[in-house]
């Protein structure tokens, strides 16, 4: 793992187009100095690695191809359910055209499953403008596929996911206890000291 030189504010590409996911972060990264800023231009990288800590380096690099920063932060996400063999995975996000029908499909999938242990993993890669690693993270948040949806808040799968840890949905949780407990915010705060101690030096 590489070392970085920055001192003091830093600004970090964050390589998704995804604003759910930029507003958890920031979120998440409240406390430190860090602007996270969204990447130049179409955000359209081919994800075509068979792990989830493959497709964040794809997404990582393509942002880091375009990018003004002198670093990029890419996650991939995703659902793992022990009953499907880890379906739907890193194929998560193109399960079914949209959220719900990715609800619907996975429920009626599961519909005669009792095993219903799952999993969200995220992946987090840290890349400079050169596209070299500099950090890599993967971090798991455990629980339950629900029988039916639950709560109101959050996005994507998080209606039909029970987190173990809290003994609620995930949909049930505030903004800001899903982002002590989830599996992006577990990652993030492996990266965020990674960043600290780095800057540090
Ligand atoms: P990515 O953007 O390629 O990482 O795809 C992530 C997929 O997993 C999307 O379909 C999301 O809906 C789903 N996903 C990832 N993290 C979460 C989460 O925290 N809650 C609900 N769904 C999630």
């Amino acid at each position: 793992m590489g070392k970085i030189k920055l001192k003091n504010s830093i600004k970090i590409t964050l390589a998704t187009g995804n604003m759910h996911k930029v507003e958890e972060i920031n979120l998440i990264a409240k406390d430190y100095n860090i602007e996270f800023v969204l990447p130049e231009g179409n955000f359209d990288p081919i994800e075509n690695g068979s792990t989830f800590l493959e497709n964040a380096y794809c997404k990582a690099l393509f942002a880091s191809k375009n990018g003004k920063t002198e670093l990029y932060l890419a996650d991939d996400s995703g659902l793992c359910t022990e009953a499907l063999d880890g379906a739907p995975g890193i194929k998560s996000a193109r399960y079914a055209p949209t959220a719900d029908e990715r609800i619907d499909k996975l429920l009626n999938a599961m519909k005669n499953s009792a095993n219903r242990n799952a999993k969200f993993v995220c992946a987090m890669v840290v890349v400079n403008k050169e596209g070299k690693i500099l950090y890599e993270i993967q971090k798991e948040c455990l629980g339950k596929i629900l029988f039916e949806r639950k709560g109101n808040n959050g996005f994507g799968y998080d209606p039909i996911f029970f987190v173990n840890s809290k003994n609620k949905g995930m949909a049930e949780l505030l903004p800001d206890e899903k982002s002590k407990v989830s599996h992006r915010a577990q990652a993030l705060d492996c990266v965020l000291n990674w960043l600290k101690n780095e800057i540090n030096q």
